[in-house]
């Protein structure tokens, strides 16, 4: 019996398949351990890998609206859908058929009639490698401490989102956040301390970066990156000081700091837009940071935006 709290998370799969009859005899039979989403149209498959986001796709090699090779180009092409496992299922069975079905992406290849117990069998192993491999993704992008994104990842995102504020013409902002004389606060109060601050701070910055397309990462020991997506200046110093009166009223004692009784940071801002589109991940960094050295030049404790000489 299970207890109370307890769930099975059955395995999304989703076929595609233009006879009724296959998508019956697959869903009765997978009903029990299996989420089960049909689509009888490539269109309509396509559609519903986006939404379900399954773990493994059962695709008919030939469907009304479309071949299934083409939409399987589709599935791989698409950033949504292309880490999905794509099974064919098919009547048409010559070793060069299936020769060809992996060749174009497929993980697996089905002969109809199906055999229902060794397809669920497959499909199971597609599922778990898929779902291990998503695993294994997210520890590596991931801040064992504070569990936020961590330098990889920024890398990653930060690239991604100059891209698409240089194609949607749009601004981006970048903060990198410091903290404050931290190897005073390590040497006073002890390393294993200096981690529960880290992971505090890391939170509250979490709690004050809400909006979807806002992205928080980890990038260094005491250093923290904050991406914007279409943020102007005003929007950027709106976050620095809705961080600067978090941290007050967290208020971490820091006995040894020289600016301020609690835990501070500063933090460097840079603004991407126009003309400035056309630089590349390294200068942008370069700028937040710039800026970020001013601040520590300058008192800490507060923010400032790199100016760019005209
Ligand atoms: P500033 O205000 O100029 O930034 O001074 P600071 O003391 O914060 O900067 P500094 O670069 O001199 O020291 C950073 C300290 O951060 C030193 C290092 O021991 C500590 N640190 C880095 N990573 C970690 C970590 O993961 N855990 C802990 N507890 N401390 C860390
Ligand atoms: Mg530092
Ligand atoms: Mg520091």
């Amino acid at each position: 019996m299970l207890k109370k709290g307890f769930f099975i998370n059955r395995i999304p799969v989703l076929i595609i398949d233009d006879d009724p009859n296959i998508i019956k005899l697959i869903a009765e039979s997978f009903k029990h351990d299996f989420s089960v989403h049909f689509a009888t149209s490539g269109a309509a498959g396509l559609d519903l890998a986006i939404s379900k986001k399954p773990d493994v796709i059962l695709l008919d090699v030939k469907l009304p609206d479309v071949h299934g090779y083409e939409l399987i180009r589709q599935l791989k092409n698409n950033p949504q859908t292309h880490d999905i496992p794509v099974m064919f299922v098919s009547s048409m069975c010559s070793v060069n058929e299936q020769e060809v079905g992996f060749k174009i992406g497929a993980i697996d290849y089905v002969v109809k009639p199906i055999e229902i117990p060794l397809l669920k069998m497959r499909v199971r192993t597609h599922a778990k490698i898929r779902q291990q491999a998503l695993m294994l993704e997210q520890l590596a992008a991931t801040d064992s401490l504070t569990n936020i994104a961590n330098r990889r990842k920024f890398d990653e995102v930060l690239s991604h989102e100059l891209d698409r504020a240089r194609r949607e013409k749009t601004s981006l902002s970048l903060l990198f956040i410091d903290v404050d004389n931290f190897k005073a606060y390590n040497d006073n109060y002890g390393h294993g301390k200096g981690d529960e601050c880290l992971v505090a701070v890391s939170k509250l910055f979490k709690q004050t970066v809400h909006r979807p397309g806002d992205f928080l990462a980890r990038i260094g020991g005491e250093e923290f990156a904050i991406i914007l997506s279409d943020t102007n200046e005003t929007g950027a110093c709106k976050l620095c000081d809705d961080i600067k009166q978090g941290l007050q009223d967290l208020c971490l004692p820091h006995e040894y700091s020289d600016v301020a009784q609690h835990v501070t940071v500063s933090i460097g801002v840079t603004v991407v837009e126009g003309e400035n589109h056309a630089q590349d991940a390294k200068q942008v960094c370069a700028w937040a940071d710039s800026a970020l050295y001013y601040v520590k030049e300058n008192g800490r404790s507060g923010y400032s935006v790199f100016r760019h000489s005209k």
